[in-house]
């Protein structure tokens, strides 16, 4: 039998959280330390999707540094079948600059499935956009919104099963 393989892309500005998401969901940690050693250019990820009990293999794909949007190069971007346009909470650049990343992601990959992600969601406090500003972007780009927080391991598993389901959906 076949085995679905996704390459699933994270993109956002710097900081926004993109290296701690896939290391979250590839290795279930959160750790300052692990951008340092990132030696390789993705991490793999085995999981049965809860919706159909279909096997997938995630092959999570880091920027590794090419943090402007205009220095990612195109094999970055090659052969993704998924990608994750994020900003963080704190961050208002980060926001501004969503649907830049979401008209790369388009331009390089086509209708490619794809969601919004809000990181950074312990610090509502310091919240730098509002949640109807955040709710009008996503429904003007058309894409799913999901709120995370990486740190506290909120709604992380919920993105790439969302992906992994629209995945197979196409
Ligand atoms: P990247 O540059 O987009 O890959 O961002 P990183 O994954 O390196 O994260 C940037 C910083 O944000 C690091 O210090 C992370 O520990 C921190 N960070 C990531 N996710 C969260 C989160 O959900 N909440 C908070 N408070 N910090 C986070």
């Amino acid at each position: 039998d076949f085995e679905t393989t996704l390459k699933v892309i994270v993109v956002g500005n710097g900081k926004v959280g993109k290296t701690s998401m896939i290391t979250r969901f590839a290795k279930g940690v959160f750790t300052d330390d692990y951008k340092k050693t990132l030696a390789v250019d993705f991490l793999e990820k085995r999981t049965t999707l809860k919706s159909t009990g279909e096997e997938i293999t995630f092959l999570l794909w880091d920027t590794a540094g090419q943090e402007e949007y205009d220095a990612v190069t195109r094999a970055y971007y090659k052969g993704a079948g998924a990608a994750i346009v994020s900003f963080s909470t704190n961050d208002r650049n980060s926001f501004d600059a969503v649907e830049r990343w979401h008209n790369k992601v388009a331009e390089e990959c086509g209708p490619i499935a794809m969601a919004l992600v809000q990181n950074k969601v312990d610090l509502l406090d310091q919240a730098e956009m509002s949640a109807g500003e955040v709710e009008g972007l996503a429904r003007k780009l058309s894409l799913k919104l999901y709120r995370t927080c990486v740190k506290d391991n909120l709604n992380v598993s919920e993105v790439f099963e969302y992906l992994g389901d629209e995945f197979l959906r196409r």
